[in-house]
């Protein structure tokens, strides 16, 4: 007899353009689990820093990928016992995670954790390269676009990001948000490219109940004419 399986759910895309709030949403909607992997790669970059490491060394930081102890869920972020939810969304993790997540050896330790979410269950995981390297055989593939100035806009009254105290000015968190998604898009390994297959959705001038239902009806769609047996 076939069995049905779970789905895996991919949603990627560059910072600010809805990633978060969207795929939570998704993983309620469908009873199934939400794995932030962006918030992987920030936490190995804050338990670097904590441990005082130089954050060129790819050894030590790809040891640390490997075996730090992590866990994630809808709300928290924990690494080595530390809650760090909110500390690592800083100006200076964004920084820092976006050069972790560059070296190849922190991205297969994270990618092979990654993989085993998906063992024990369907999922929908949201972060760059979840269609493309992650789960190339997702059952749905989500691209999230919107424009650079509305993506600095969001990010910048996000209040999830703390913007290290100083008032959020728009200009500065655009030129960090360019920075990363140059670093994200331009970097050998893995780099933030569109799936072939992944259904792009521009998010620009849209509210999020607009863009939750859009890619709820898209993944709804799909699951209905691809049945996973
Ligand atoms: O999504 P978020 O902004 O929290 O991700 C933090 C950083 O982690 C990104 O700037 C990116 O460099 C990296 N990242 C990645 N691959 C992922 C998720 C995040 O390289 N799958």
């Amino acid at each position: 007899m076939m069995t049905r399986r779970d789905p895996v759910i991919a949603i990627d895309g560059p910072s600010g353009a809805g990633k978060g709030s969207v795929s939570r949403a998704i993983a309620r909607a469908l009873g199934c689990r939400y794995v932030d992997t962006g918030a992987m790669y920030r936490a190995v970059a804050w338990l670097a820093v904590h441990e005082g490491l130089a954050l060129d060394d790819e050894v030590a930081l790809g040891a640390l990928a490997a075996q730090a102890e992590l866990t994630l869920d809808h709300q928290t972020v924990t690494v080595e016992g530390h809650d760090v939810t909110s500390a690592i969304r800083t100006a200076q993790i964004d920084a820092a995670a976006a050069r972790v997540a560059r070296m190849p050896r922190v991205r297969d330790a994270l990618v092979r954790r990654q993989r085993e979410y998906a063992a024990t269950g369907g999922l929908v995981m949201e972060g760059r390269d979840i269609g493309t390297t992650v789960f190339p055989a997702a059952d749905v593939k989500i691209y999230l676009d919107a424009s650079p100035d509305e993506r600095a806009s969001r990010r910048a009254s996000d209040p999830a990001h703390s913007m290290g105290g100083d008032a959020a000015v728009l200009s500065e968190v655009a030129s960090a948000l360019a920075a990363r998604d140059q670093s994200d898009r331009t970097r050998q390994s893995s780099p933030l490219v569109m799936a072939d297959d992944a259904v792009l959705v521009d998010t620009t001038g849209i509210a999020l109940d607009g863009v939750v239902a859009r890619v709820l009806s898209i993944v709804r769609e799909h699951l209905e004419t691809r049945p996973l047996y």
